[in-house]
């Protein structure tokens, strides 16, 4: 068993090498744009310091948003640990720019589970507010971008596009096919605000989406731009008019972004931000890793080993309850914290079937960190997603696969 393991290992990590190539040459790119951003703008020791209560004028806070605009192209970021995940922050941008009889729609059909709660499933959802909501799943077809301009009226607010795939088997988006929805879209109106959701897609590419055409992004600072250090929070960045819409929604209206306590996390979400373009390189290349050894063992895989990526996920087709049980104990097994609990399926809240969840994280739920997370439905696909370090997540897939193999 144990030396048929190490065969498939060392196959993979030849099979891979182009790909880390490639992943070693983004990982590059985004450091430098990184560091020239933190030598501009000249980050130092004064912005780490804490701030308390209203915190105005909190320069560690200013810096740091200041700091996300310029790696992001934007013109304006609202940076917070008051955000409590992606799906708050996220939430925050469509509740701010929003009003009752406006037009949403979704560009990528059904939006992530949680999202599904916040526009339209939930007590309190946009819905219950007189926001209009449609969705195109056009991802699979060959004419999409025609399509798109089909879906799209004068009268549609704002263009919803989801980056990753999410808990489903469509495909990612690449910031050039992100380009391509933008340009049409905005042929047909110019004014609809394309809001992007960008969890998982930080400095997977050398572009981000507001350079594809985007207005308004966000994402989690748990996942690809926390680094790993991040606490808690998320992000927003894109137009000013609109970031301030959003910022009054964090907060309250008159207030925005100009009150917001620190509470002793500036120099994790500073270094933390440094370290991102490696650490999601490191989880970039257990994604790769992950896909060549499960596709070698039969299953289906998305993205294949050698297909571009737009995000860190890595979906392996299992096709049975029992597979993906134990694929999510083998990673919660290897796992640095929590590794004796024995993950089970539950009735997590905001998700519409019973999840299973491996995550034997420094930060909780922490997906930048390696985790394996799934839907019992069909066709039992597990995703995988993170990883601070290379070397952790080969050792938790190979027992993963071993336990695949044993099951
Ligand atoms: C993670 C994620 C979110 C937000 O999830 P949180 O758990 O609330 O941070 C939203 N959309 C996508 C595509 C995601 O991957």
């Amino acid at each position: 068993m144990k030396e048929k393991i190490l065969k498939l290992k060392a196959e993979v990590l030849d099979e891979v090498a182009e790909s880390f190539k490639r992943v070693d040459e983004v990982a590059e790119f985004n450091t430098q744009k990184v560091l020239d951003a933190m030598r501009e703008l000249k980050v130092s020791d004064a912005h780490f310091k804490t701030s308390t209560g209203y915190a105005y004028g909190d320069i560690g806070r200013e810096k740091l948003e200041e700091l996300y605009a310029k790696i992001f192209k934007a013109e304006s970021a609202l940076v917070r640990t008051q955000f409590v995940s992606g799906t708050h922050a996220l939430a925050t941008v469509l509740f701010g720019i929003l009003r009752p009889n406006d037009e949403m729609i979704s560009l990528t059909g059904a939006p992530y589970d949680t999202m599904q709660t916040v526009i339209s499933n939930g007590k309190g959802s946009l819905k219950e507010f007189g926001v209009i909501y449609r969705e195109i799943d056009l991802t699979q077809t060959e004419n999409y971008f025609d399509e798109i301009k089909n879906s799209i009226t004068p009268k549609t607010k704002l263009a919803l596009i989801q980056k990753s795939r999410g808990y489903s088997t469509r495909k990612t988006l690449t910031i050039d096919d992100i380009e391509k929805i933008c340009a049409a879209v905005k042929a047909v109106n110019p004014n609809c605000v394309i809001f992007v959701d960008n969890c998982y897609g930080e400095f997977v590419e050398r572009r981000e989406p507001i350079e594809a055409g985007a207005d308004i992004i966000a994402g989690s600072l748990i996942k690809n731009i926390g680094g790993g250090l991040a606490p808690t929070g998320g992000y927003i960045v894109g137009k000013k008019d609109l970031v301030e819409l959003a910022s009054y929604r964090l907060t309250a209206p008159g207030m925005g972004g100009e009150l917001g306590a620190s509470l002793g996390t500036p120099r994790l979400l500073y270094q933390g931000l440094f370290l991102a373009p490696h650490v999601t390189a490191q989880a970039l290349k257990g994604a790769i890793f992950a896909a060549g050894i499960f596709s070698r063992l039969g299953y289906k895989v998305f993205p294949a080993t050698k297909d571009l990526r737009g995000d860190i996920i890595q979906a392996v087709e299992l096709n049975c309850a029992e597979k993906l049980i134990a694929f999510c104990q083998a990673i919660q097994k290897f796992s640095p914290v929590d590794s004796y609990a024995v993950p089970e399926a539950w009735e997590m809240p905001g998700y519409e079937d019973k999840v299973i969840m491996a995550a034997g994280t420094f930060v909780q739920g922490a997906s930048i960190e390696l985790s394996a997370d799934g839907p019992l439905r069909e066709p039992y696909a597990v995703y995988l997603q993170g990883g601070l370090t290379f070397e952790h997540a080969q050792i938790a897939i190979l027992a993963a696969a071993e336990n695949l193999v044993n099951a």
